[in-house]
């Protein structure tokens, strides 16, 4: 199991054992909690049922508050920090720890290591792993 991995499910197993509250819900850690719950890292460390009623409750929850949570984090662009182009937030990648922007450029150049979950693991703070 992946570090990320292991830090959700610890996550939603403490959420699960409290008695399933509304949880604190932040719109960057949801919207790549979700996509890393569909990444080649998640099929291969597995995912939980309970992590998926979760991450359920926790879209839920922002849902509540703003229904274009999502949309309106990926309307802002991100620049490249090897090349400098601009790209829109939504064509990018992001850590799932630090919430570092990957645009699609410039791949080879990032050096990022693949981690044994077949992830690529975030270079800037070495605790995430990239999803998009
Ligand atoms: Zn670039
Ligand atoms: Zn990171």
């Amino acid at each position: 199991m992946g570090s990320v991995s292991e830090s959700y499910e610890r996550a939603a197993r403490e959420w699960d054992e409290s008695g399933r509250p509304d949880p604190e819900a932040k719109a960057w850690s949801v919207m790549t909690m979700s996509w890393w719950m569909v990444s080649p890292g998640a099929k291969h460390d597995g995912v939980s049922q309970r992590l998926i009623d979760y991450e359920a409750r926790l879209r839920k929850v922002l849902d509540r508050t703003n229904r274009d949570w999502l949309d309106s984090r990926l309307d802002g662009h991100e620049y490249c920090r090897i090349c400098g182009q601009s790209w829109r937030a939504e064509n990018c990648a992001y850590c799932t720890y630090c919430t570092r922007a990957y645009p699609p450029c410039c791949g080879d150049k990032r050096g990022l290591v693949v981690l044994p979950n077949g992830n690529l693991e975030c270079s800037a703070c070495h605790k995430g792993e990239i999803v998009g």
